[in-house]
């Protein structure tokens, strides 16, 4: 059975075009905010703001 185009993800992954919005390096993590709007971190700055974002209702890819 193939139900390919019922759910096709409205996000393109991440590629290495991708900053980190606060340093500039490699994104490795999308937080998106439930407000609107998206936010770019390297593992880096993804672990020192998680709590924040998860408090916020970000989604995390
Ligand atoms: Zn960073």
């Amino acid at each position: 059975m193939s139900d390919t185009a019922t759910t096709a993800p409205a996000k393109a992954p991440l590629t290495a075009a991708d900053r980190c919005d606060r340093c500039g390096a490699a994104a490795k993590v999308r937080a998106t905010l439930p407000a609107g709007g998206e936010l770019l971190f390297c593992g880096h700055h993804y672990n020192a703001h998680e709590a924040r974002l998860v408090e916020m209702g970000a989604i995390v890819e």
